[in-house]
């Protein structure tokens, strides 16, 4: 059998991989959901044709959106996820023994149901009795939650459909306004090659709505380009500042309190995205 599933990851370029089986593949009311069976990146998770996750890589991403921010603050105990349907980012907040309640806002019930049935090993945690899953526009709840959460974490697709205002300044103000007093947030906020138009306005706004505002970077090999972008903005916290002595062991296949501080570490070409205007 010679099956290929092909992403334009853009107009010019493709990420192509051989499947082995198509194990689900639906249409939701909001995307075309599909998980297939791959030798090289083990079971895959794609959205209108977007990989979302894969077994081989998802733990550097999972590890980064949330330990990065979960160690920068020093007690988070109530976190939101916004997106995150698979369920990678709820199994590593809890980790954290800080963490009383998880909650999961996901606008797509399907996503969650399929990670529950065909990624067990990335949504395992969703059954847990300290996680509450919503499904809902993240928007719309963080609208609705006033300073609410320690920690918001927006692992969201990309900028289009459902996920468009994800990405913009009233929704930024909306995160500000359900964190409570110290909160922080980190949103996933794309590739420092292909988007570098999206990342300076990203940046731009969460400056004018957050005192503190770092931008890190991680290797994710199944996203266009493989280095990819994390914003935090902080009510007080700095990431830079962090106490990383005595952590809890995470169990971690990424994250260390080495590479929390070396992520913030970033090459001129991607430093000039802070910089333009
Ligand atoms: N790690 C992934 C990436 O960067 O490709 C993101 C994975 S996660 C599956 C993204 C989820 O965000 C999807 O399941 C999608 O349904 C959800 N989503 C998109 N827009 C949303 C919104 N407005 N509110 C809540 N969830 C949303």
């Amino acid at each position: 059998m010679n099956c290929w599933f092909t992403e334009m990851q853009t107009p010019d370029m493709a990420i192509s991989c051989r499947v082995k089986k198509t194990l689900h593949e639906e249409k939701t009311p909001f995307q075309h959901l599909a998980v297939y069976e791959t030798d090289q990146f083990g079971r895959m998770l794609a959205l209108d044709d977007v990989i979302q996750t894969t077994i081989m890589d998802e733990f550097v991403y999972h590890e980064m959106i949330t330990h990065v921010g979960l160690n920068t603050h020093p007690n988070p105990r109530r976190v939101l996820v916004i997106g995150g349907g698979d369920g990678g980012s709820i199994r590593e907040i809890l980790k954290h023994p800080s963490v009383e309640l998880a909650t999961l806002v996901e606008i797509d019930e399907r996503v969650i149901a399929a990670a529950r049935e065909y990624l067990p090993e990335i949504s395992c945690a969703l059954g847990d009795p300290r996680v509450r899953v919503i499904v809902d526009d993240g928007i719309k709840h963080v609208k609705e939650n006033r300073d609410t959460y320690d920690m918001i974490i927006v692992d969201s697709t990309d900028p289009v459909g459902p996920a468009e205002g994800l990405f913009g300044r009233a929704f930024y103000q909306d995160v500000h306004d359900a964190l409570t007093g110290d909160g922080l947030f980190v949103a996933q906020t794309e590739s420092p090659f292909f988007n570098r138009d999206l990342i300076p306005r990203i940046i731009q706004n969460v400056r004018s709505i957050f005192p503190v505002t770092r931008l890190f970077l991680a290797c994710v090999p199944t996203y266009p380009g493989g280095l990819w972008t994390f914003t935090m903005g902080s009510k007080k916290y700095d990431p830079l500042e962090a106490n990383l002595e005595q952590l809890p062991d995470l169990k971690t296949r990424y994250y260390t309190p080495a590479v929390h501080r070396a992520a913030f570490v970033l090459p001129p070409f991607v430093e000039e995205l802070l910089q333009s205007e």
